[in-house]
Formats: C-alpha cells, sequence, structure tokens
C-alpha cells in the first residue's frame, strides 16, 4: 500500500470547491451587483465571501537584545523570526501577539504599543506587531520553534530572517532605537516572503 505525502498549504487553500452549508460545487463568478469574482453556490445562493487574514506578532526586548526564534516549520523553516502568527477567531491583535510570543518562545512579555502595520495585498494579509517588553530571560520555545535566543542589534542575522515583513519591522525598531522614539510605521509590500 502506498499512501500518498501530505500536501502542504501555508496559509490554508483559498479557493472553496463545494459548498460549506449545503455541499453543491461552487462556482466562481461575479454575483449580481458586485464587482468581484466569489465563490457562489447556485443551488442555495450561498456567497462565500474570503477576506485577507491578519497576521499578529511582537518585537520583544530585554535590555539591548531582542528576541528570535527560529522556525522548526515550514515555511521558511530554519530561519529565524519575529514570535508572529495567525490571529485566531475571538481574540484581540493584542491577545492573539501575546497567544504567539507565549506559543512560539515561551517568554513572558508586557505588551507595549503597537508598532508596524504592514499591508501584503498579494498574500491577501495585514501584519501588525507591537512593540514588547520581555521581563523574565526564561524563554520555553514551543513546537513551531527550533530555538528562541536574544540578539544584540549588530548580531541580528539580517541575512537568515524568515519574512520581509519581520525584517523591515526590525529595521524600523533599530532605526528608532537610536533615538529612544518610535512611531507607528504603516506600509505596504508586495509579499511577505521574500526578504
Ligand atoms: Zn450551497
Amino acid at each position: 500500500m502506498t499512501s500518498q505525502a501530505p500536501t502542504f498549504y501555508f496559509p490554508a487553500p483559498r479557493a472553496q470547491k463545494y459548498c460549506s452549508l449545503c455541499g453543491t460545487q461552487l462556482s466562481r463568478r461575479v454575483p449580481p451587483e458586485d464587482n468581484r469574482v466569489r465563490d457562489v453556490c447556485d443551488q442555495c445562493g450561498a456567497i462565500h465571501y474570503q477576506n485577507p487574514r491578519n497576521v499578529v506578532g511582537v518585537v520583544p526586548v530585554y535590555g539591548d537584545r531582542i528576541l528570535l526564534c527560529r522556525r522548526a516549520i515550514e515555511p521558511r523553516l530554519g530561519k529565524w523570526t519575529l514570535p508572529a502568527g495567525f490571529m485566531e477567531l475571538g481574540e484581540t491583535t493584542a491577545q492573539g501577539a501575546m497567544r504567539e510570543t507565549q506559543e512560539e518562545a515561551g517568554a513572558q512579555i508586557e505588551l507595549g504599543q503597537l508598532y508596524t502595520i504592514i499591508d501584503v495585498p498579494q498574500a491577501e494579509q495585514v501584519h501588525f506587531f507591537y512593540l514588547a517588553k520581555v521581563v523574565s530571560p526564561a524563554l520555553y520555545p514551543g513546537p513551531e520553534s527550533s530555538e528562541a535566543a536574544f540578539f544584540r542589534v549588530e548580531d541580528i542575522p539580517w541575512n537568515e530572517l524568515s519574512f520581509r515583513t519581520v525584517s523591515s519591522t526590525l529595521r524600523h525598531y533599530v532605526e528608532d532605537a537610536r533615538t529612544g522614539v518610535f512611531p507607528v510605521h504603516h506600509y505596504d509590500i508586495p509579499d511577505a516572503e521574500s526578504n
């Protein structure tokens, strides 16, 4: 017996094949009085709208060092990242950012101000990073991280970072840390996965 390797999806596939209400195969077309292609059910009339996903994370700072996690999962396995991940239903952006920090680094933090808001339209995502103060050097990285470690600014592994939203947020942090003034940065980048 052979089994096929599981197909890897990141994130979950967006297009639906069947109506989640009645199970009929969906058509992709522009509904009346709309201007975008949607997944439409011709049987029960449901229109399955899709909207951007939010990624929430933190810039965790401990004294003069920044906490980074090494990814133990695809995509960008082995690369260093700020703790971040997809926001869950029923939580706020702040709660999601704290949860991701706990899950990926096991770090105790005090959440600070919202720091970067990054639109990534081609990836259908918006990324939010908060500043955070790490209150204890004890780290307990979870299964999504192979390690978690503190980096001085001069030791940040710029060529080994996971996503462009992470590297650009870190670049803003390093620059703003020189003056100690941390304005909110809102910008867009076409594709989060490149550096
Ligand atoms: Zn249906």
